[in-house]
């Protein structure tokens, strides 16, 4: 509700990217509909979520897209990356073969995509402190090296969520603008 008759000033294309099992579609749930389920199964069918936001006085409507379980065989088309300004490109904290995947979806993206797309790298499970994997300083310096945000959040306990895709969407307004 509340949608109804409004106004909206943009639309923004993000994508989630990353391997199986990372938690992208839990974190789209949360960020779309504040929801979490503990026994998702892999996506199926839905391409993606809106949430409306307001930046700057500006009706922003963001369009999250979610992989539908292509991410299993390293088959994302061009279409979903095609027209998308943002990415978040989520690896799980305790799992370190997600985070050694992740040069390899970064060179997928920038091999599709608009070359100034903003792209987040998350890392996600952040609830999981006592399974960690990947040390959060490995991924700040990749982060920094390849010049992408860098958050840790928890689709389970709702943190950092709003403010990873706040600071994505709200970058995206900045250069668009
Ligand atoms: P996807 O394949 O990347 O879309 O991953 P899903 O969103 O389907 O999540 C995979 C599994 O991880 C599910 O069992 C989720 O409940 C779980 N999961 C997702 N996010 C989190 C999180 O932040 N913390 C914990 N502990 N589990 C999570
Ligand atoms: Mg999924």
């Amino acid at each position: 509700y509340g949608e109804f008759n409004q106004k909206i000033d943009y639309v923004f294309k993000v994508v989630l990217i990353g391997d199986s099992a990372v938690g992208k579609s839990q974190l789209l749930a949360r960020f779309s509909r504040n929801e979490f389920s503990i026994d998702s199964k892999a996506t199926i069918g839905v391409e993606f979520q809106t949430r409306t936001i307001t930046i700057d006085q500006k009706t922003i409507k963001a369009q999250i897209w979610d992989t539908a379980g292509q991410e299993r065989y390293r088959a994302v088309t061009s279409a979903y990356y095609r027209g998308a300004v943002g990415a978040m490109l989520v690896y799980d904290i305790t799992k370190r073969q997600s985070f050694d995947h992740v040069a390899r979806w970064l060179e997928e993206l920038r091999g599709h995509a608009d070359r100034n797309i903003v792209i987040m790298l998350i890392g996600n499970k952040s609830d999981l402190g006592s399974l960690r994997a990947v040390p959060m300083e490995d991924a700040k310096e990749f982060a920094q090296r390849e010049n992408l945000f860098f958050m840790e959040t928890s689709a389970l306990e709702a943190t950092n969520v709003e403010s990873a895709f706040l600071t994505v969407l709200t970058e995206i307004y900045q250069i668009t603008s």
